[in-house]
């Protein structure tokens, strides 16, 4: 079922808004027990790679693409570090409008750049980082009169609250720490907004400290410094200027949480850990959530038996070479059997 027919009630939908569906949403939620005890916690993972092009983002952008439709919008464009774009481009595939999509060059994981040119997108890239590539869409979007679907877009922020809701509606609660990885900020936001309305409509009775990790060399929030020249591994929260700044952090504040930086190092040693001891392979950036909570427990400052959700944002076969990069190449051998016995130690 997708977010809009599972969620449609909730939803700033009517009869007159298309019915866009992907079945996106409703990942599972899956609990690491190998990992957790290691922790002393309750550890649970949200699955947001099983959406359908292998991100969160489709979250939001279904219901942007509804609403652009039924304002009578044509054309679409966006700027994007990678997922926003695969996305945006299979719901302009799926519904059958052009998609314009800037990425910054250079910058894009291989697997999130495939996906944009073969949903069919005009895919442009452009010198500069993300915050320019954001800057450029939004004038274009103006000038010529087509819908912009990045996180600028209030749409997306409101149908990515779904992911609080489905944790919620799973657990028959919140959990006691929310951990997310934080780029443009919208997510973090949106989780927040999200336990908030189970709250206020008493589907849940409390909420849940809200832990934003930035990657080191991009951490504007953690830092409360700007950082003109982002660099991390994980390129989905390589964002220096935070669109969603000021809710991220009424989020993080209101909710009584913390934002954290991990380095890149960390991030891909929980990225392999994720894969070997929970056989969950997610992107880089979403294995910024289990980097920081190892390293809050290695500083003694997560409470034991915490029930904890880490949202995986995105799919790790989105970025094989950060993943490689990290484990190495296979075992080579020749085509006997003496060698693979040999090997099969
Ligand atoms: C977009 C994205 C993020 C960052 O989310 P924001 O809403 O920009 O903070 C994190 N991880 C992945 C995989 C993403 O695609």
């Amino acid at each position: 079922m997708g977010v809009l027919t599972r969620y449609g009630k909730y939803l700033p939908v009517s009869e007159k808004t298309p019915a866009v569906n992907l079945e996106e949403g409703s990942t599972p939620l899956v609990r690491l027990d190998r990992i957790g005890g290691e922790l002393g916690i309750e550890l649970w993972a949200k699955l947001e790679g099983c959406n359908p092009s292998g991100s969160f983002k489709d979250r939001g952008m279904v219901l942007a693409f509804a609403k652009a439709l039924e304002d009578g919008a044509r054309a679409f464009v966006c700027a994007s570090t990678g997922n926003t774009s695969a996305s945006a481009a299979a719901y302009a595939a799926h519904v059958g409008a052009p998609c314009y999509v800037l990425l910054p060059s250079g910058k894009v994981a291989l697997g999130k750049l495939a996906q944009a040119l073969i949903y069919g997108a005009r895919v442009i890239s452009v010198e500069g980082n993300f915050d320019r590539a954001l800057e450029m869409a939004r004038e274009a979007a103006e000038l010529k009169k087509i819908a912009i679907v990045n996180s600028v877009n209030p749409y997306r922020i409101i149908s990515q609250k779904t992911g609080a809701w489905e944790i919620c509606e799973t657990l028959g609660q919140a959990p006691d720490l929310h951990v997310v990885p934080v780029g443009n900020a919208g997510n973090i936001s949106a989780y927040w907004a999200g336990y908030r309305d189970f709250n206020a409509w008493g589907r849940i009775s409390a909420l849940p400290k809200m832990i934003g990790v930035q990657a080191e060399g991009a951490a504007p929030l953690a830092t409360g410094k700007p950082c003109p020249n982002p660099e991390t591994v994980a390129t989905a929260i390589r964002i220096g200027n935070p669109v969603g700044a000021k809710t991220a952090i009424e989020a993080v504040s209101g909710s009584g949480g913390f934002f954290e930086t991990v380095t890149d190092g960390e991030i891909l040693d929980a990225q392999k850990t994720l894969a070997s001891r929970a056989g969950i392979f997610a992107e880089p950036a979403s294995c910024a959530t289990l980097a920081g909570l190892v390293k809050l427990a290695a500083a003694g400052k997560l409470p034991g038996g915490s029930k904890t959700v880490i949202v995986l944002t995105g799919n790790g076969l989105k970025d094989p070479d950060a993943a490689v990069s990290r484990v190495g190449p296979p075992v080579k051998i020749g085509g006997t059997l003496d060698e693979l016995l040999g090997v099969m130690t």
